[in-house]
């Protein structure tokens, strides 16, 4: 069935944002941002800067470093500047889904840069197709181009209103002009999209680590359903949209923002610190050493051994100059491809009963793996705590996760993916412990990966899942 199969698609939009507007290093700056927030994608990077009158672009495939150098962003004229990071995916991997991307329309020159997913893009891009628009992407970030090119209003503003108002799901968004800059995030907030100021210039990214590395200070965050807009008249607030529940996404504070970042309001590191310390309150062992899986895991471990007053140590070591591939040898080695990044410490876990600490499960492979490996290295028991709940649906707003199939906990007990892991015992931390970290705001997350309650439906998913609603308050 065609729904279906839709749904099941994987998504693979997980990415980073960053832009300046009036600073004469613009283009310096983004490139800098980008570098900090390369966690949030690897495939591909892009900058298009603006010095008022004309869009300057570079795009490539890679890391940040790799792509951009001294000659590159000299040619980058300008004080404005937007860029993005793609996520590297298991699909498509191709120049022409690089952003940010850039068009010249009826109005002048536009460029844009998406972080988040829109679950109505396929329905859109039909339609727009079928009167005529020709896409040069599989991007559903181009369906904005489009809608905004469409647009009936004069001003460009409008135009981005109107837009917007015709799709669903998750955008934060920078837009650039020659003039203008447009910050904006979907009514639901799914991903963070932070303000800040430098020197008097606006700047904006999808976390706040990459203003500590420019010296940029942190002001606030764009808010669910804002839209900002900078240009030579100065820096206007409007709120276009219908108010919606705000659906932050929590996985942002499980595993995908930096630790030193603070997102929507809150800092990542004590949040993350405080899963742990909750999942050990919520799940304690008798034991003697808490390891983490290095480097998502350690703030969650830190909390546990501080909570369970059980000793941390470094017990397991990642290899930070891991790339893309590496050549195997032809006798093939147990478990390569996790040992290659991460080896246990012999000496500190043998003959121990270890609390091996990590954010999260999604197939199991790794963690079966992980879970082996240290036996190897002489643990007498082993006890896994992941410190968020099972992940049982996949995530449609931007988060790259695989189908549901292949999500072990939609399927499996915790007591069955116990025994498929190999560990004396398996405990998660609860969705509702978990939210009460976050106190009067704990309503104000998405946490469809644990509950397959989704706030923003993607089509057809109402006739396959009749017990969810969309959020429309
Ligand atoms: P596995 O045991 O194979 O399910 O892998 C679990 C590991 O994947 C954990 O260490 C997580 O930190 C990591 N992880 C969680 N979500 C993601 C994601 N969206 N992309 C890549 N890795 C992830």
């Amino acid at each position: 069935m065609k729904v279906e199969q839709d749904l099941e698609r994987k998504f693979n939009d997980q990415c980073a944002v960053f832009g300046v507007y009036g600073h004469p290093e613009a283009a310096n700056l983004t490139y800098l941002g980008l570098y900090s927030l390369q966690h949030r994608g690897q495939e591909s990077s892009g900058i298009v800067t603006s010095d008022g009158s004309s869009h300057f672009i570079e795009v490539g495939m890679g890391l940040v470093q790799d792509i951009f150098n001294q000659e590159k962003l000299s040619h980058l004229h300008g004080d404005l500047a937007i860029g993005h990071n793609r996520y590297s995916t298991t699909g498509e991997s191709l120049l022409k889904n690089a952003q940010p991307l850039a068009v010249d329309y009826s109005l002048g020159s536009l460029a844009i840069a998406h972080n988040g997913n829109l679950v109505n893009a396929v329905e859109l891009r039909n339609r727009l197709e079928a009167d005529g628009s020709i896409f040069r992407s599989t991007m559903d970030t181009e369906v904005i181009i489009h809608l905004i090119a469409r647009a009936e209003s004069k001003n460009f503003v409008s135009r981005v209103v109107e837009a917007l108002l015709q799709v669903r799901g998750a955008y934060s968004l920078l837009l650039l002009t020659e003039q203008e800059m447009v910050a904006v995030r979907d009514p639901h907030g799914f991903r963070p999209l932070a303000m800040g100021n430098l020197d008097g210039a606006h700047v904006f990214a999808s976390e706040t680590c990459a203003f500590d590395l420019i010296g940029a200070k942190y002001v606030r965050d764009v808010e669910p359903g804002e839209m900002v807009v900078a240009s030579p008249q100065g820096i206007k607030s409007y709120f276009p949209f219908q108010k919606k529940n705000r659906a932050q996404c929590v996985f942002e504070f499980i595993y995908f923002a930096r630790p030193d970042s603070t997102v929507f309001g809150q800092p990542v590191y004590s949040i993350r610190k405080r899963m742990g310390m909750e999942l050990a309150k919520e799940h304690p062992v008798d034991a003697d050493l808490v390891i983490a899986v290095p480097d998502s895991g350690v703030p969650a471990a830190l909390g546990y051994a501080e909570e369970s007053r059980i000793k941390f140590d470094m017990g397991m070591i990642r290899n930070h100059y891991v790339g893309r591939t590496f050549i195997e040898p032809s006798q093939q080695i147990r478990h390569f491809g996790v040992k290659i990044k991460l080896n246990p410490v012999r000496g500190l876990i043998e003959g121990k009963r270890v609390v091996v600490v990590d954010d999260s499960i999604v197939r199991g492979t790794t963690c079966r793996k992980i879970i082996e490996m240290i036996r190897l290295a002489g643990a007498k028991e082993v006890h896994m705590r992941i410190s968020s709940p099972p992940t049982t649906s996949p995530c449609y707003y931007g988060i790259d996760t695989p189908t549901k199939g292949e999500l072990i906990a939609s399927s499996k007990s915790v007591e069955e993916i116990r025994k498929y892991l190999g560990c004396e015992t398996l405990a998660y931390l609860s969705r509702d412990r978990m939210l009460d970290i976050f106190g009067k705001n704990r309503d104000d997350f998405c946490t469809a990966c644990f509950t397959g309650n989704y706030p923003v439906l993607m089509p057809g998913m109402d006739m396959l899942q009749p017990n969810l609603f969309e959020t429309v308050t």
